[in-house]
Formats: C-alpha cells, sequence, structure tokens
C-alpha cells in the first residue's frame, strides 16, 4: 500500500501545527510508524486517504460517528441550519427542542447545558458540584478520561486515600492537591478514602461504562457501591458519559439503573460536530448563571449547526433494531476475532459491551486501569500496522474500542475477519 502522500501531508503539518496534529491520540506515537495516515474525505464505513486508499474504519472518530460518515440525513439537515445562519448570540428554538428530546430519554437531566466538547462539559459540572455542596475536593478512578482540563489531568498518589500529583506538565500541585484517584472497580479503596477523608468531597466522577482503558463494565454492585458512598457522605455522583451515552442503547448507559446527581454528554450528542452538555438534578442545576452563582458562558454554545446535526444524529439512532444491529455485528466480529487468536496461539481478551469492544494482547481480564496497562503494546502496535496495511482503520492506541457503526455492512465484517486472521498468522510468525 502506497501512503507516501500522507507522510508528505504530516511532514507539512509539522511546519505549522505542533506535533503536526490537533490531538495527540492522532499521532501513532503509541503504535510507531513515521506518520498517521491522513485522511481527506470519508463516506459510510469508509475512510479515504490522500493516497486514494480506501479503509474501513473502527475507530468512528473516537466515537461520534455512529451513524457512519456523511449520513445523507445528518448532512441534509446540516445544510439547512447552514443556509439558515450558522450562529445567532441568542437564544433559538433548535437548543430547547434538543433539551427536550434528550430529556424525554434521559429524564435525570431536569435541566441541562449545552457547550462545545466534552472537555468543556466536564470541566463546568464539577464547578457545579463544588459551588452546591461547598466543598473542593474530587474524587476520580485511574484510567476515566474526563478531558484535558487541570483538575482531571491528574494522576494517582501514593495510597488509596493520598492526593494526586499532576499527570501533565502545567498543571499545579496545588490543583492536584484537590483530587484523589483510585483503582476502577475497587469498592474497598473507595471506603477506604471516605473513611480518611469523610466530608471533604465535592463529587466523584465515574465512567459508568469505561471507554477510555478500553471498554471495561463495571463488577456487579460496583455503581451501587459508589451512589451509597456518595449519598452516604454527601459527595454528587456525576456520570461522565461523553463516550457512552446512545453508544449502547437509546439514551444514557443506566447500567444497574443507578442514578448519577449531574451528567455529562458529548461525542454522539453532536451528530459530527462540536458538542458537550451537562446537566442533572433541578435543585443542584439552579447553581448555574445566570441563576446562580456558578459562572460558565459560551460564544458557540448550543449553536444550531450542533444542535440540529445532533437532533438528526438522533433521528437516525432512534430507528427499531438500530442497538440490536450494532450489538450483533459487534459479536460476530468479535467471535471471528477470537477464533483467529487462538488458531494462531495469541493470548487475548476480548471486553465487549453492546456495539464496542476492545481486543487485548494479554491472557488476564481486564477490569482496571492497571490490568490494562500490563497488557503487551507491542503486540497491540504489530497488529494495529497489520491491520492497516489490509485496509481496516482502528485506533492507534491499546487502550481504545473499536466502534461498529450503523453503516458497516456484513461484506465489510466478512473483510475484516480475513484482514484479522492474516494479521494474527503475521503476529505468530514474529514470534
Ligand atoms: C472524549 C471524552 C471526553 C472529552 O471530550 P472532548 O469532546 O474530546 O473534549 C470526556 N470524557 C469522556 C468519557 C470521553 O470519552
Amino acid at each position: 500500500m502506497n501512503t507516501e502522500q500522507s507522510s508528505i501531508w504530516h511532514e507539512r503539518a509539522k511546519q505549522v501545527i505542533i506535533g503536526g496534529v490537533n490531538s495527540p491520540s492522532r499521532s501513532f506515537k503509541a503504535v510507531g510508524g513515521e506518520s498517521p495516515i491522513t485522511i481527506s474525505k470519508a463516506q459510510g464505513a469508509y475512510l479515504y486517504d490522500v493516497d486514494g486508499n480506501r479503509y474501513i474504519d473502527y475507530l468512528a472518530a473516537y466515537g461520534p460517528i455512529i451513524a457512519g460518515h456523511a449520513h445523507p440525513h445528518i448532512v441534509e439537515q446540516v445544510n439547512l441550519a447552514m443556509s439558515e445562519g450558522s450562529l445567532y448570540g441568542t437564544p433559538t428554538p433548535y437548543e430547547t427542542l434538543f433539551a427536550e428530546r434528550l430529556q424525554a430519554v434521559i429524564p435525570e437531566l431536569e435541566r441541562i447545558r449545552f457547550v462545545n466538547s466534552g472537555t468543556e462539559a466536564m470541566m463546568s459540572v464539577i464547578r457545579v458540584a463544588r459551588a452546591y455542596t461547598g466543598r473542593s475536593k474530587i474524587l476520580k478512578f485511574a484510567g476515566c478520561y474526563h478531558g484535558h482540563a487541570d483538575l482531571v489531568l491528574v494522576a494517582a498518589g501514593s495510597g488509596p486515600s493520598s492526593l494526586g500529583v499532576p499527570d501533565s506538565a502545567g498543571v499545579p500541585a496545588s490543583v492536584a492537591e484537590e483530587v484523589v484517584t483510585i483503582p476502577y472497580n475497587d469498592v474497598s479503596a473507595l471506603e477506604a478514602v471516605f473513611a480518611a477523608r469523610e466530608n471533604e468531597f465535592s463529587c466523584i466522577l465515574i465512567e459508568p461504562v469505561v471507554g477510555n482503558f478500553g471498554i471495561v463494565t463495571p463488577d456487579d454492585g460496583f455503581l451501587e457501591a459508589v451512589r451509597l458512598v456518595a449519598t452516604q457522605y454527601g459527595a454528587l455522583l456525576i456520570y461522565d458519559e461523553v463516550i457512552t451515552a446512545f453508544r449502547f442503547r437509546f439514551g444514557a448507559v443506566q447500567y444497574n439503573a443507578v442514578e448519577p446527581d449531574l451528567m455529562a454528554l458529548g461525542k454522539i450528542i453532536g451528530g459530527g460536530l462540536p458538542i458537550g452538555a451537562y446537566g442533572g438534578k433541578q435543585a443542584i442545576m439552579e447553581q448555574v448563571s445566570p441563576l446562580g452563582p456558578a459562572y460558565q458562558a459560551g460564544t458557540l454554545a448550543g449553536n444550531p449547526l450542533s444542535m440540529r446535526a445532533g437532533m438528526a444524529c438522533l433521528d437516525v439512532l432512534m430507528q427499531p433494531g438500530t442497538y440490536e444491529a450494532l450489538a450483533k455485528k459487534a459479536d460476530i466480529l468479535t467471535k471471528e476475532i477470537h477464533a483467529a487468536a487462538n488458531t494462531y496461539g495469541i493470548p487475548h481478551t476480548i471486553n465487549r459491551y453492546g456495539g464496542a469492544f476492545t481486543l487485548f494482547f494479554g491472557e488476564r481480564p481486564v477490569r482496571t486501569y492497571q490490568d490494562a496497562v500490563h497488557t503487551d503494546g507491542k503486540q497491540f502496535a504489530s497488529f494495529f500496522h497489520a491491520m492497516l496495511r489490509r485496509n481496516v482503520c482502528l485506533a492507534p492506541s491499546k487502550y481504545e474500542a473499536w466502534f461498529l457503526t450503523i453503516a458497516h455492512s456484513d461484506d465489510d465484517i466478512a473483510h475484516t475477519v480475513t484482514a484479522v486472521q492474516e494479521s494474527m498468522r503475521e503476529l505468530q510468525s514474529l514470534q
């Protein structure tokens, strides 16, 4: 496969854009190789690079593209919105219509505020929790990603109840000291933290199903324990559903029917346009200005383009059978991957939930971030490149997921299975 033009574009990009990418996860730093593929067009389940190669896409732009690329209904609605002006700086019916639709399927969203990214939604919702509780500390779980605001770029300290340390240069130690990070699925660490720091926490942040150290579902009773502890100590429970909402079912994740106090959304609800949203209990959301003292604003927030793209995406997803079909495709694919890996003696673990899954190279189950860290990154990198050479595009990191979309056809799945079989054989020959 010729990817010469991709390399040329990447070299050119590096002269003007820092690192040649506008988000570090797009670089191939984690998997090696000279340059990422440069994509200039996408349609349905396919990405087309600048050399004219076509790839079956399981990256789905890290989640949002669940309807496939350039879905005709979304394109039509966005074109219409554009022709009527993309930004007014005033209220518009579209934001209210969209909020009503979200609330109808996610009743926990008694009041909503739209923003422009998942990062912004998380940053804002934490502020609201702090304003409401009058407390400053936050508790989060290792490996869960909540965007790139200072407060959530904090790594675990030395013990379960110890304060965090900056996970990025430029994050002040004073900010990191506001955060405690403990392992996912670890009820005893959770209880130990609250026993040690009783009433210090404003909130607990959690991905109710994890999408950011691979797909990981909570153990039985884990979310219940988190809810119980939050209620007991007066901390708010915040679900970060930026990646999960509308991914596994039409609405929020609703795993074990545990109810959060506040929630952040993003990705899929924008139909491929920039978006974030947060909301929850009315009494808590009344902290937000102009009603309350917690300030949060945005020039582009609730813009009619994102609102109408989001509604169009929901129109597509609400068709009967959507989620059953996504889950079925993922089920077929994971069974075939499992069989191929076994045929060629490649140790692996597959975590699947609905239409998304992660293939880990390693035999042990993955329930925590540390489990994911210990899987084989070198083997993943070889597999990633072997698949890319066979025109299948995966996320370039062992911590990401494969996302099925409405656009993936039986033929696409069959081609992918063949590519997996050949790639696994290649891995065996490397051993
Ligand atoms: C992607 C993601 C974010 C950040 O959203 P952006 O739109 O990239 O800022 C936050 N939380 C979770 C769970 C995510 O998957």
